[in-house]
């Protein structure tokens, strides 16, 4: 790769252009568009142009030309699901289902604080970039008495490391002794918490379309939350304009506490509190009949598939092809970190297809599909797909160059399937808002070996409590 950062104008109220040349492209635009040979312009932090062969002659302000030969870009990944706080509690109860993993892992929780979550926000931000990973929400549901400013110290960490995020402010208020599962020491009271989330969506909840952060409403599941608590977070995301975000249907020990508690499963179950909607995305949706699937697609409710994490805690084998087939929206998440540790997005294009080919045979899931869910299907599931998730003039600048002529893919015959079924691409460069973010496969603007201290300072401290 070579680099040419002369500058072309002495114009210098223009945004800068990063001219990107000779690369294969897969756009992820409606019509799968791709390029063997092609040219991407950033302008700022817009996408200026996509197109084959070289860049159009006679761009002004090219602050840098990148020669892209025996790479493959693709839009920047998108990550739906994860609970950055978990990257301090990694490599525990690792043979768990879920349930026990949870009531093993809750009382841990408990000692989080905000110092602790900067650390593991930074460890999870730089696994999630140094994967293509461009956006990446994540959903806090532990807020200890005396833990501080939890989302703040998080909000901190990304812009640091220069990701956009759509950080949400969970919650939990029903404990053990009213017959939840979490220990009544991790959780909030009802109120408490509804007015906390508020509080989160006014001080940083941002609308506009090149936002770096956007503030969702997240109670964390039917098995640790009341029906007032979902009820009132579905109001006040609905008057102010926010999405919501929960866990449902992920283990049969979850559909099972539904029928016995409300009378119905899980889908059914946030229906009734007004928990569908194009507003609306879920994390994991394994557990789903036919019925649910179709009241996903006929409400537009979202779906953020977690292979990795599901496949750990054998939690089973999300109905991703029949989804697709309805026209759910679907993306791709990690999960929390104590579930997946290695918090890699870009792997999880290989697990999906994986195990939607476990379940459905090999025609389950194609490599161009998997794409998609990363990046244009995570997008829908933010409700940002007019900013983010493909490669068009106009959209986000948020991409990703991975190199596939090096030891381990040169010689496939289609880049995107040696970005998919191969070994984890060689990030060269990835850009998010137009800035570069990770350089030849290292963070560009934070110093990873001090994030690797921070996070073994961080666990060890909550180890110690
Ligand atoms: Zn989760």
């Amino acid at each position: 790769m070579s680099v040419d950062r002369s500058t072309g104008s002495t114009d210098t109220t223009a945004p800068g252009r990063i001219v990107i040349e000779n690369c294969a492209i897969a756009t992820v635009d409606a019509r799968d568009t791709e390029y063997d040979s092609g040219h991407v312009v950033v302008a700022g932090n817009r996408i200026e142009a996509v197109g084959a062969g070289p860049a159009p002659a006679g761009a002004e302000r090219v602050v840098r030309r990148i020669d892209g030969t025996g790479h493959l870009v693709t839009p920047g990944l998108v990550n739906t699901h994860h609970h950055f706080y978990q990257w301090i509690t990694r490599g525990l109860a690792q043979e768990c289902d879920l349930f026990d993993w949870l009531v093993t892992l809750y009382p841990v929780w408990a000692g989080i604080d905000d110092e602790m979550c900067y650390a593991a926000a930074q460890g999870s931000a730089a696994a999630l970039l140094r994967s293509g990973c461009t956006t990446s929400t994540d959903h806090a549901y532990v807020f200890p008495k005396d833990g501080g400013d939890i989302l703040g110290a998080e909000i901190r960490a990304l812009a640091e490391l220069g990701m956009r995020f759509q950080p949400t402010r969970g919650s939990m208020d029903l404990g053990a002794s009213r017959g939840g599962l979490p220990p009544d020491a991790c959780v909030e009271d009802t109120d408490a918490a509804l007015a906390a989330t508020a509080e989160a969506i006014d001080r940083w909840h941002d609308a506009s379309f090149d936002a770096m952060v956007r503030v969702t409403a997240a109670p964390c599941s039917p098995f640790s939350v009341t029906p007032e608590l979902l009820r009132g977070a579905a109001e006040l995301a609905r008057a102010k304009g926010v999405r919501l975000h929960t866990h449902g249907a992920e283990t049969v020990e979850e559909e099972a506490f539904c029928r016995e508690r409300f009378g119905m499963g899980p889908t059914d179950y946030l229906e009734s509190l007004g928990w569908l909607g194009e507003d609306v995305w879920m994390a994991h949706c394994i557990h789903m009949d036919d019925s649910d699937i179709a009241k996903f697609a006929a409400t537009g409710t979202g779906v953020a598939h977690c292979p990795s994490s599901n496949a750990r805690i054998a939690a089973g084998i999300a109905r991703v092809p029949d989804m697709l087939a309805a026209g759910v929206p679907v993306g791709l998440g990690v999960d929390g970190a104590a579930s997946n540790e290695s918090g890699e997005l870009g792997g999880e294009l290989r697990n999906a297809l994986l195990i939607a080919r476990l379940r459905g045979g090999p025609a389950a899931l194609t490599v161009r599909q998997a794409l998609r869910l990363g990046t244009a299907g995570g997008a829908k599931v933010l409700g940002r797909e007019h900013e983010i998730g493909s490669l068009e003039p106009g959209k986000l600048a948020d991409l990703a160059m991975w190199r596939v002529d090096g030891v381990s893919h040169s010689g496939v015959v289609d880049p995107v399937a040696a970005l998919v079924l191969g070994a984890a691409a060689p990030l060269t460069l990835l850009l998010v808002n137009g800035r570069e973010v990770v350089e030849q496969g290292h963070l560009s603007r934070v110093d990873e070996e001090e994030i690797a201290r921070n996070v073994s300072r961080a666990a060890a401290r909550l180890r110690a409590k």
